[in-house]
């Protein structure tokens, strides 16, 4: 979210990501995202911002499974093994070994010393919430 205050843009993997977080780990009516990258992206555009909320909400035209919860965890260890794109965009822990990197969460002196926000919610017990709240859905 800082690159996009940053610079307006973000990879299309990274959009893949926010929008499952916010739209399944933080059930988040998609609208709210689709409308902060409305007011933020360079590139926005009113069809390719919409469809691709509603693909990550899972109630677009082919929209991805309901059930396919992106882990932004595992998606940072396959597509940024090194840290590079982290250690840009949070300079707070850049010093900080990439194990740290990809979960500062699990050293609580090091979120009282960088000030990096403990995380909103809890990856696995969220997703459990979406998968239940979408099932009820389709039931
Ligand atoms: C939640 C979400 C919101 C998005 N919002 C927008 C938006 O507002 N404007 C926008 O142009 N794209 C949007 N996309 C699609 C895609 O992320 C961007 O087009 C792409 O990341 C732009 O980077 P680029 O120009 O380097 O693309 P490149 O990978 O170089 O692709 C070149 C062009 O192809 C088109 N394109 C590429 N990927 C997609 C895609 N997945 N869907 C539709 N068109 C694509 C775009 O016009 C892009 O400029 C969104 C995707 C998601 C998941």
């Amino acid at each position: 979210m800082r690159e996009l205050c940053h610079i307006g843009w973000m990879h299309n993997r990274v959009r893949v990501i926010v929008g499952s977080f916010l739209t399944k780990n933080l059930r988040q009516h998609w609208q709210h995202g689709a409308r902060w990258f409305w007011a933020t992206l360079v590139d926005a555009d009113l069809a390719n911002n919409s469809l691709g909320w509603q693909w990550m909400a899972g109630c677009g035209a082919d929209a991805a499974p309901y059930f396919r919860v992106f882990n932004p965890v595992t998606q940072a260890k396959r597509f940024d093994p090194d840290g590079q794109y982290l250690r840009r965009w949070l300079p707070e822990l850049a010093e900080e070994p990439l194990a740290l990197l990809h979960g500062p969460w699990r050293d609580a002196d090091l979120l009282r010393r960088s000030g990096y926000p403990a995380p909103m919610v809890e990856l696995g017990e969220s997703r459990q919430r979406a998968l239940e709240a979408y099932g009820a859905l389709t039931r």
